[in-house]
């Protein structure tokens, strides 16, 4: 087996005027990421619980101003596709629709407008809702590979719940895309999966379960088919990794598997809203039946400010460094949300 967690520990002293001018010792944390060897900081926060945020008068105001999602707009205000590409110009399933953005930054890039509500609060969401937005937006990914096999190669399902998240619209939506390439990211673990099957003879994500279920300080537990993780090196806030074992491409991905799968998120995004996490971003990552070595995975991430309203969780460390740091040790997250799975 080649999975190797590598950390390093570091304690920084200092004469602290909260303890008398004492000297006294603080502990931080670089971890690098086993796939990829991405260098990650843990700067640990002894009290998860974050201050408890209100979008009320977010949500309030968005409702005074227009909404393009909202079922009385949604026919009139959204763009549609061309009908070779997607016929009838916009794709359904369930209360789900896919219409085209309107500010694409991908060659093929969908919105899918999660249903009819124009807010649905962590606790309000449900599995059905999940299921059918992640159906609509795989569907979409599968009908324009279908349209144009040589650029539509690359797809992913996003989801930027709330304003923290960078989300511009309150009302929920999934951002699909699909281009020639993978994103940079996506690009770094297909290329590692392949390195590590070539040179262990072995799937890399195979290994790295099997290594967790035996260790079991961030693993987290498994909703049918799908297993799930605390992130060891994480990229953000409460990092959880979902792995979807022997699945690579968006057509493998079954009815069951996102039945699993929004299963699991609920239970990540009801500990979220229990540590007072009032936004977060989730990704799945697909890729070719050519790209030997990879498995399909979801990743969820925690987006917050520590002073209500106003700031952000970003940093020059992630923005000018490329050095993603997080406040919460993954092994002690693991110990509270292994409670809710
Ligand atoms: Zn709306």
């Amino acid at each position: 087996m080649g999975i190797e967690l590598r950390k390093i520990v570091n304690e920084t002293q200092f004469h602290n005027p909260f303890q008398g001018f004492a000297l006294t010792s603080t502990p931080s944390e670089i971890r690098f990421d086993p796939l990829t060897g991405q260098r990650v900081r843990i700067l640990p926060l002894r009290n998860r619980k974050l201050p408890r945020h209100d979008w009320t008068p977010f949500v309030e105001e968005s409702r005074q101003k227009f909404c393009p999602f909202c079922p009385e707009n949604l026919e009139k205000a959204t763009p549609r596709f061309p009908e070779d590409m997607v016929p009838g110009g916009r794709l359904n399933y369930g209360q789900a629709v896919v219409v085209p953005n309107l500010a694409p930054y991908e060659i093929y890039a969908g919105v899918t407008v999660m249903g009819p509500e124009h807010y649905l609060s962590m606790t309000e969401l449900t599995t059905g809702i999940i299921v059918d937005s992640f159906r609509a937006s795989l569907d979409f990914l599968r009908l324009v590979e279908t349209y144009d096999a040589e650029r539509a190669r690359y797809g992913s399902v996003n989801w930027n719940y709330m304003p923290y998240s960078g989300g511009s619209i309150i009302h929920p939506h999934l951002q699909v895309l699909c281009g020639p390439q993978p994103c940079r990211y996506d690009a770094e673990m297909i290329d590692h999966g392949k390195a590590y099957l070539e040179k262990n003879g072995r799937n890399f994500w195979a290994d790295l379960l099997e290594y967790e279920q035996e260790k079991g300080e961030r693993y987290l537990g498994r909703v049918g088919n799908i297993h799930w993780l605390a992130t060891f090196a994480p990229r953000a806030l409460c990092d959880v990794t979902a792995i979807l074992p022997h699945k690579t491409t968006i057509a493998e991905v079954e009815n069951q598997d996102l039945q699993d799968l929004a299963e699991g998120l609920l239970k990540v995004i009801r500990y979220y809203d229990y540590i007072n996490i009032a936004s977060f971003n989730a990704a799945l990552y697909t890729a070719r039946q050519e790209d030997r070595g990879f498995w399909i995975t979801a990743r969820i991430v925690g987006r917050y400010t520590i002073y209500p309203l106003v700031g952000s969780d970003f940093s020059h460390l992630q923005v000018l460094h490329d050095e993603p740091w997080t406040l919460h040790v993954p092994e002690e997250m693991a110990r509270e949300l292994k409670t809710y799975f």
